[in-house]
């Protein structure tokens, strides 16, 4: 196996992947139709369920072809009752997608809007809840990537429950990454795509979630043809195939990176990720610059970094310069401030974010920055 060239990607994902989840997608081309295919869908399907400590006989995953916004999409559209309210509990990027959603199939929703640089408040979360008992789903995005803030997902399920609706969180950018126990995090529905956590490749989504709840939107409203939940299960439940062409490669390098993850462990993994992203504080601070969220609130995997004030700065360049040198890194606005976000995803450790730093300083230095 020919090694292929390695590019350290500090963005918040697709991640820098193994040579050997690449080239697992390089198998003879077989029909997905196949029993063989649906039996390699089966073995993934029950491991993704073992990622986040699901018990079998409560949960299901249903996996689509689709970046991870389908998943967000056929979450809210699939699961809202006829007459009843979703509540989005929203600081952030990710969340507002949940609204959009909202919005695009009309569904009656309230979008309880925290500021992008704080947990959302939950007194304000039981409040919305108490003030609104037609309010049957809560949705609330774990990870918000666009800052690096991480929510309260345990105390809002808990809330949700108690309040009588059910809890759907998008774990797109924790899930395999952060420990996650859908029980005890008070889960009813979790997402995720197989580029991010998992240090697969594009093109594969799944949701975990709750079989009683999904059999019971059998008789919801129906939004989508493509984005339902209910459809795509029953259609596994009954042929273990996917309704519609599935991303035949993509999985083959799910089913790798799943063998790897369960290789590395979740404890073993969670710590890489704890100590690439010490790594990142590390080399911000030594280099002087400044970070845009408070670092109790941080998930541990991204680090929003405040554009440096000099009039030299221009993230293209500096982009650049780091990109012909293998290193990636993203920019994103955080309300009215100026970042760029440096992540802690993929196969990646601590010695990556040290020679980037060595190659970040150059690139500063080079354009008179610092
Ligand atoms: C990446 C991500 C998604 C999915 O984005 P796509 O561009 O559709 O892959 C959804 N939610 C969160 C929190 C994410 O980080």
């Amino acid at each position: 196996m020919e090694a292929v060239k390695r590019n350290v990607l500090l963005n918040p994902g697709p991640a820098t992947t193994t040579d050997t989840v690449k080239y697992a997608q390089v198998v003879p081309d077989i029909c997905p139709r196949e029993e063989e295919f649906a039996g390699l869908m089966k073995n993934l399907r029950s491991d993704l369920l073992k990622v986040v400590h699901a018990p079998a006989d409560q949960y299901t995953s249903v996996l689509f072809c689709g970046s991870g916004t389908i998943n967000i999409d056929i979450c809210v559209n699939s699961l809202l009752p006829e007459g009843k309210k979703i509540l989005v509990v929203n600081n952030g990027a990710y969340n507002s997608r949940a609204v959009e959603v909202c919005q695009m199939y009309h569904l009656p929703h309230i979008d309880l809007r925290f500021s992008v640089y704080e947990q959302p408040r939950l007194a304000d979360v039981e409040q919305a809840l108490k003030e609104n008992p037609d309010i049957a789903v809560v949705y609330c995005c774990h990870h918000e990537t666009g800052t690096g803030v991480l929510n309260p997902i345990r105390e809002i399920g808990a809330m949700a429950h108690h309040y009588g609706a059910i809890f759907i969180t998008d774990t797109t950018a924790s899930l395999g990454m952060i420990p996650l126990d859908v029980v005890k995090d008070n889960v009813d529905f979790c997402m995720a795509s197989a580029q991010k956590g998992l240090m697969a490749m594009s093109g594969l989504s799944f949701i975990i979630g709750r079989k009683d709840i999904i059999e019971a939107s059998k008789d919801y409203p129906t939004r989508s043809y493509y984005c339902n939940l209910y459809m795509q299960y029953a259609y596994f439940e009954k042929t273990g195939e996917m309704h519609f062409t599935p991303p035949v490669q993509t999985i083959y390098a799910t089913i790798q990176a799943l063998k790897e993850y369960f290789e590395e462990g979740e404890t073993a993994k969670f710590a890489r990720h704890r100590a690439v992203y010490e790594a990142i504080h590390d080399g911000i601070d030594r280099l002087g610059l400044k970070t845009a969220i408070d670092r109790r609130i941080e998930s541990g995997l991204v680090v929003s970094v405040k554009y440096p004030d000099n009039p030299n700065w221009d993230f293209k360049k500096v982009h650049d310069y780091c990109y012909e040198r293998g290193f990636t890194i993203y920019p994103g606005k955080i309300s009215t401030t100026d970042t760029f976000r440096l992540c802690a995803l993929g196969k990646i450790y601590p010695q990556d974010i040290k020679d980037f730093f060595v190659v970040l300083e150059q690139a500063l230095k080079h354009y008179h920055i610092i």
